[in-house]
This record gives C-alpha cells, sequence and structure tokens, in this order.
C-alpha cells in the first residue's frame, strides 16, 4: 500500500548517519564559543603560522564576533596551523557548559581558569569523538557495552566544575580509552587475513609506501609525515593518532579506516580518488578530480620494494 501523509516513516540510517548523529555535539560551533582556539595557546612564526602569538592574547585575526576574519584564507595567509586544529567541540562546551556562556575574560585570573580547562575538554571531546565510533565497530556484546560505558563516563566528565575538570587525570583517561580502543580495533582488524602486520608507533617519515598493502595494518601513532601513499590500501588500517602531515594520499583506500580524525585528513594531500570511511567528509582543499595516476603494484607494508625514497 503506497504510504500517505501522516503515516510514520521508516528511517534507514547508513552507518555515517549513525555516527554523524552519535557526533553532532563533537563538531566545533564557532557561534557559541568565544575564539577560545584563537586566544588562549601560543603560536610561533613557523610554516604553520606567519607570525607569533603569544599565549592569551587574541589573534590578530580574531574579530570582534569571535570569528575568523580571514576563515577562507588561512592557508593563503600562512595560517595552515589553523586549518588542522579541530576542538571536537570543546569550544562551545567550556564556553557554554563550564562558564555559562560568560564572555571571554580578558584578565590575567580569567585567563588562567579558561587555559586551565580548555586542553582537557578539548582531549575529553576527543575521547568521545573515538569512542562514539567504537560503539558502531564491534557487535553487541561486553566490549561494545566497555565502549557505550567509557563514553557515557566520559560525557559526564564534561559536565564538570572547572575546579573538577582542571583536576582531571586526563593522561591517565587517555591510556585507558586507548587500551580499550586497542582491543577494538584488535577485533576489527582480526577478520583482515594475514593482517599480522603492526607497525604502532613506526618511524614511516617521507618513506616511500606507494601502492603499499596496509590492509587492516596498525600504524597508531606512526609517524608518516610526508609518506607517498598513493594509491596505498589502507582499509581498515588503525590510524589513531598517526601523523600523517604533507602525507600523499591520493589514490589511497581509507575505507573502513579505525580512529581516523578530519584534523588528520586536512594534514594531508588527497584526491577525488581517495577512498573515505563512510563518516568523514574530503576536506575543502583537496582537488575534486583525480591527480594521481592509478597505485600500482602493491608493495609489502613498510617496505621501498626497490624504489628510492622521493625527495621533498
Ligand atoms: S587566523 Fe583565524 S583561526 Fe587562526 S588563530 Fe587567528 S583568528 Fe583563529
Amino acid at each position: 500500500m503506497p504510504a500517505r501523509p501522516g503515516d510514520p516513516v521508516d528511517l534507514v540510517l547508513t552507518p555515517r548517519d549513525e555516527l554523524s548523529l552519535a557526533r553532532r555535539d563533537l563538531t566545533a560551533d564557532c557561534s557559541r564559543c568565544v575564539g577560545l582556539c584563537c586566544v588562549l595557546p601560543a603560536f610561533a612564526a613557523s610554516a604553520d603560522f606567519a607570525f607569533d602569538k603569544p599565549a592569551g592574547t587574541p589573534c590578530r585575526h580574531l574579530q570582534d564576533d569571535a570569528r575568523c576574519g580571514v576563515h577562507d584564507q588561512l592557508r593563503d595567509r600562512g595560517m595552515p596551523g589553523c586549518v588542522v586544529f579541530d576542538c571536537f567541540g570543546a569550544g562551545q562546551r567550556v564556553t557554554q557548559q563550564t562558564f555559562g556562556g560568560a564572555d571571554r575574560p580578558t584578565d590575567a585570573a580569567g585567563l588562567a581558569a579558561l587555559s586551565a580547562v580548555f586542553p582537557v575538554m578539548r582531549q575529553l571531546t576527543e575521547l568521545l569523538w573515538h569512542l562514539t565510533e567504537a560503539e558502531t565497530l564491534v557487535p553487541a556484546g561486553d566490549l561494545r557495552e566497555e565502549a557505550a560505558a567509557a563514553r557515557a563516563r566520559a560525557e559526564r566528565l564534561t559536565h564538570g566544575t572547572a575546579d573538577e575538570l582542571r583536576a582531571l587525570d586526563a593522561a591517565g583517561l587517555r591510556r585507558e580509552v586507548g587500551d580499550l580502543l586497542g582491543r577494538v580495533s584488535e577485533v576489527v582488524r582480526a577478520g583482515v587475513p594475514g593482517r599480522a602486520r603492526d607497525r604502532r608507533g613506526a618511524d614511516l617519515v617521507g618513506r616511500q609506501l606507494r601502492g603499499a598493502d596496509l590492509h587492516g595494518v596498525s600504524l597508531r601513532g606512526a609517524l608518516l609525515i610526508g609518506a607517498d601513499l598513493r594509491g596505498a590500501d589502507l582499509r581498515r588500517a588503525d590510524l589513531l593518532g598517526a601523523d600523517l602531515r604533507a602525507a600523499d594520499l591520493r589514490g589511497a583506500d581509507l575505507t573502513g579506516a579505525l580512529f581516523l580524525t578530519g584534523p588528520q585528513l586536512t594534514a594531508a594531500t588527497g584526491d577525488a580518488g581517495t577512498r573515505l570511511p563512510a563518516a568523514l567528509t574530503r576536506p575543502a582543499h583537496w582537488p575534486d578530480t583525480v591527480t594521481a595516476p592509478p597505485g600500482g603494484a602493491r608493495s609489502p607494508a613498510g617496505g621501498a620494494r626497490g624504489r628510492r625514497p622521493r625527495r621533498r
């Protein structure tokens, strides 16, 4: 029978929809923040920032409405370091929840209070980002319940007072959650035939990994800065904390890659041929055309197969 107006609608959510819903509060909403990431941290003139800025002083580009005046030109204005930062919604939580929507203080004590809380909240929201994913990765059972409980606990902690947040052992919590995410990762990657390779924390800076078979490999914490990963098979690879700055992901397949974040992708290079996990979107600065030739022959994980490293 055809549906009539007013009939209940069966919503079929894709994995991307489900994860996006779970993460709706883990996305930066600058309209509800007082520009914390543009005031509290210090940065130094470098490839990432065009000028020095001391901690606790507003960036010269921060407008009175707490918006960035050069938001659409950050790379062109020499500020790529801003592009790759994501607070995962910590800014609006600190502004609205912890400090009750108050204006940004200008006195040293007020700024010190914010500076003590914002990094802790940032860690909590990043853990929440990963825990929401962990819950979707494993079947119903003890491990999923553990992930759900850890997420609920982290969520409760974000509602603490400023003093409670300051006193939180964030490093200890990160270790606990990291262990849990590691066990989730093991379960997911166990389904990949012959996935025994473990490159956790590996130094792969500038390595030639074009077309490499990294399917299901753990690369958590690996240094992949400037690595040539064109056409690499990174399906279901664990990329928690992997440093992908300037890595070349054109044509790479990251379908189902675990614990990957937007800032990691934004720091890398990709193109329309890069396949992403369902819940992540293509960074705006990546070309929407295929710019790399096909990946070619697969090489072993971390192996160079006789090619010389590309000079950068
Ligand atoms: S350039 Fe824009 S985003 Fe970066 S710190 Fe300054 S105001 Fe913030």
